[in-house]
């Protein structure tokens, strides 16, 4: 795979052709549990890692090795590996290196379940856990500072957009010896590569965009050999591991990836610059816009502004339950990254455990509602936007 050097190819062709059985051009799902040999030593060699192959699916698996060298050739890693679902990836990783007495320094708006095991899990493990304001780089610098094993970043955040610096931070996390994560999950490795940002870790829920149809889950992590190694063999025993079957369906949306962001980056602007121009719109959150306050940053970092935005309409909550329902061309779901656009208020979605005042403390007012932009025709999205938004 070394002559392939653009990602569109890359999504394709990578992983693929020595697992594809008599010439079959598709990649194959391979629903073995464990590998059969006739030859006792090879079996020994390969048990013991002296020689490539496979035994048992918990551990390797030929499908989801194949995904796994997709998003390797996709983010410029040297190693990857799959897990059941983007949570177990997360927590993986975060229980992988964050033993008693260590420290992290993350976010307020993290995804809700990585929230979740910082607040509620990881201090049951002696771990120390320091969530600061988002947008706040100097106040992450001096937490970083003050001692930190594990820096997790995640830009864009849900559901506000709100955007960081990872070259920045990952330089301040260096200097205090701290491995950098950053969950990619939003932006996808078409539009960001944290790794080429100074991130030693990425995350991925590839449930979402690389997926792209909403019909399985998965998780991904790429970055450097010896700590995604640390991870894999972690995840191996406590058996977190990816199927054979979602391991193909991720693989077969990935094929399309590029298309479906470029299409889902140039939608999103163009209603991102509707919904900022309309009246009763009270604000928009989305980096892609000159008005967001990340955008100088996004533009620095990102090669397109994502599929993702959130908006808040010019009153309370009673405004979002009128509009939602008029709206004709979204499935009103939890979920977001698919073909078909999906949107909900974070107020039923991910947020749904906070109260009101919580949500309001993280900027996330009761009228937001988070517009995850399929690959419809952008003028018939814009066509129900308007005819929704008339409504009110
Ligand atoms: N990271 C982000 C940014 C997410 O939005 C989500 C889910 O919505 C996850 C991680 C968790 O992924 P999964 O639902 O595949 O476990």
């Amino acid at each position: 795979m070394n002559t392939i050097i653009k990602q569109g190819t890359a999504s394709v062709w990578a992983g693929e052709g020595e697992a594809n059985v008599r010439g079959a051009v598709t990649t194959p799902i391979v629903n073995s549990v464990a590998f059969a040999y006739t030859d006792l030593d090879e079996w020994h060699r390969v048990a013991t890692g002296k020689s490539e192959g496979f035994i048992y699916s918990r551990n390797t698996n030929p499908t989801v090795t194949l995904l796994e060298e997709k998003i390797r050739v996709l983010e410029g890693a040297e190693a990857a590996t799959a897990f059941s679902s983007g949570m177990a990836a997360i927590s993986n990783t975060l229980f992988t290196f964050l033993t008693a007495g260590k420290r992290v320094v993350s976010l307020k708006d993290t995804y809700g379940g990585t929230s979740k095991i910082f607040l509620d899990f990881l201090p049951l493990y002696n771990v120390s856990v320091k969530l600061c304001d988002t947008g706040n780089h100097e106040q992450i610098e001096s937490e970083v500072a003050k001692g930190c094993d594990l820096l997790y970043l995640e830009t864009p955040t849900n559901p506000t957009l709100k955007i960081v610096d990872i070259k920045r931070l990952a330089a301040a996390a260096k200097n205090a010896g701290a491995i950098v994560v950053v969950d990619n999950t939003f932006a996808t490795p078409i539009n960001q590569n944290p790794l080429q940002l100074g991130a030693d870790l990425v995350i991925h829920s590839a449930t979402k965009f690389l997926c792209g149809h909403s019909d399985a889950m998965g998780g991904l992590l790429v970055g450097k050999k010896e700590l995604v190694q640390r991870v894999f063999q972690f995840r191996e025993i406590n058996g977190a591991s990816l199927q054979a079957d979602p391991a193909y369906m991720i693989a077969r949306g990935m094929k399309t990836l590029e298309l479906r962001i470029e299409r889902q980056n140039a939608s999103a602007l163009a209603i991102a610059r509707y919904l900022k121009a309309h009246a009763k719109v009270k604000d928009v959150y989305y980096p892609g816009l000159e008005t967001h306050p990340g955008h100088a940053i996004a533009k620095s970092q990102m090669s397109g502004f994502g599929g993702m935005m959130s908006f808040a309409l010019d009153g309370g909550y009673d405004l979002v339950e009128k509009f939602l329902p008029t709206l004709k061309l979204v499935h009103l779901a939890a979920s977001l990254g698919s073909v078909s656009t999906l949107a909900g208020p974070p107020r039923t979605t991910s947020h749904v455990e906070l109260t009101e005042a919580q949500r309001s403390l993280l900027g996330i007012p009761e009228s937001l509602i988070r517009y995850s932009v399929g690959i419809e025709n952008v003028e018939d999205l814009l066509g129900d936007l308007d005819q929704a938004l008339k409504t009110l």
